[in-house]
């Protein structure tokens, strides 16, 4: 595509060293990568992100679905040294906000998480690389890459695509007619409150069966009288994937060993995610509710829906039905292959997609090949890394797993490498 004839952010100057595309968990992690442990200065980095504080993304995910513990240990998070969040708690008189879990390491709260990754903001100033706007394309023009947005241009040796879980919210097909006013909404709509949702005056049904829809009945139940409509039997698991899957010699082993672009790849990486599940406390909390009599759990899908006077008129499989109820899906995001970015970049720099349209890395640098198997100056991080990076790409970890491979990417022939510095749960 042809890059717009707005004001170069750049103009005059260098191009950036790196510009990163996307300020979330994972933008904001390889940002502080490249500046505290990369030796890259301010000027040479910038991150676009259109929310007006870095993180905000997440933050605003996990309140709306009412989450108060991080699922990863306390070894993930957004700095470079991980021991660092345990330090901060310490520092700061937070340990018991280091929730002991059986089995386990412990977990952050929430809060806690988000005041580490809020110092480490801090510490490393990383606000001052954040532009506050939205990536609509990028071109390439002779030594470097032109990022477009709405109202600039940068100039760029090398992106980081950093653009998270998906754009939009995933609606089932039944929702479609429904009118504007009806009490239907998404958990991750953006206008979503689940302290408003409580106010509804009949029966709130959630609709999901895995962390997300569990953790937001929970919350959801303290208030009012919820159902959580899982189309599955909600099954448990404590961790994404295999804590094998952090570790870069059984990436390389199980993944890397496969054709890359390859169904094989995406197969492998299914298999080992254990999505759509509920940690045990998770579980602990919905049972609980049970057994206070504030929640149910249903085994069945919504097939119709009507809007009424008095909320939803609901149809399920089985045949039943219920009236005067609202639902609030808790049924993901659409994937982020389908994020425009990614066609529009992968269209204008000639960029190879393989099964499903993942992009086709180089397993050792995580640079995007083009379609003629040279690597572009475009890397990615996020679940769009999952051929390379694997189950854990879209998570906290994956970030730092990302760095490793930018800033130290092993020599071809040693490519076998362990792991570097840390154990397998970090
Ligand atoms: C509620 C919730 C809880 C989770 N809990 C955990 C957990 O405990 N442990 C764990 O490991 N993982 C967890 N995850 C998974 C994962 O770690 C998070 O989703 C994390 O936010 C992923 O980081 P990210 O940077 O890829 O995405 P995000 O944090 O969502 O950031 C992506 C950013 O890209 C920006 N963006 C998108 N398009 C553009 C564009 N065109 N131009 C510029 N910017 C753009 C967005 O505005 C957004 O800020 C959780 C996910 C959710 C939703």
């Amino acid at each position: 595509m042809t890059v717009g004839q707005g004001d170069t952010e750049s103009a005059g100057r260098q191009p950036y060293e790196y510009v990163i595309i996307g300020g979330g968990i994972h933008g904001t992690c390889l940002a502080n990568y490249l500046l505290a442990d990369g030796g890259y200065c301010h000027d040479e980095v910038r991150i676009v992100e259109p929310r007006d504080e870095l993180l905000a993304s997440f933050e605003l995910k996990a309140r709306q679905c009412g989450m108060k513990t991080l699922r990863s240990t306390f070894v993930q998070h957004i700095d470079s040294e991980p021991f660092s969040l345990e330090s901060f708690a310490e520092g700061a008189g937070l340990g018991a906000e280091l929730v002991a879990t059986d089995d386990y390491p412990s977990r952050p709260t929430l809060d806690l998480f988000l005041d580490h990754a809020r110092a480490v903001i801090d510490r490393a100033d990383i606000d001052d690389c954040h532009r506050q706007t939205r990536a609509i394309g990028i071109d390439s023009s002779d030594d470097s890459l032109q990022i477009e947005t709405p109202d600039t241009r940068f100039e760029a040796r090398r992106v980081i695509l950093a653009l998270g879980l998906g754009a939009d919210p995933t609606y089932p097909e039944w929702a479609a007619g429904l009118s504007d006013g009806a009490p239907i909404t998404h958990v991750w709509h953006g206008e979503f409150d689940p302290s408003t949702a409580a106010a509804f005056d009949g029966e709130t049904y959630v609709v999901g069966g895995g962390i997300t829809a569990g953790q937001l009945a929970c919350t959801l139940s303290e208030q009012t009288s919820v159902t959580l409509l899982s189309r599955h039997q909600l099954a448990s698991a404590l961790s994404e994937a295999d804590p094998y899957w952090l570790n870069w010699r059984h990436l390389e082993r199980e993944l890397h060993s496969l054709p890359p672009g390859s169904q094989a790849r995406h197969d492998r990486v299914r298999a080992a995610r254990n999505d759509a599940t509920i940690p045990p406390y998770v579980e602990r909390r919905l049972d609980e509710a049970r057994d206070c009599g504030a929640l149910d759990v249903l085994i069945g899908e919504i097939v119709c829906a009507h809007a009424t006077e008095n909320g939803l008129l609901l149809r399920f499989a089985d045949g039943t039905t219920d009236s005067n109820a609202q639902v609030i899906l808790a049924t993901g995001l659409d994937p982020v292959l389908d994020h425009p970015l990614v066609s529009t970049v992968a269209e204008s720099l000639s960029l190879q997609r393989g099964t499903n349209g993942f992009p086709v890395l180089d397993d050792r640098t995580l640079a995007w090949q083009r379609t003629d198997g040279s690597p572009s100056p475009v890397y990615v991080s996020g679940a769009l890394a999952e051929p390379s990076v694997g189950p854990f790409a879209r998570n906290v970890i994956g970030a730092r797993r990302v760095a490793e491979r930018l800033l130290d990417p092993p020599d071809q022939a040693d490519s076998r490498r362990a792991t570097p510095r840390y154990s397998g749960t970090s």
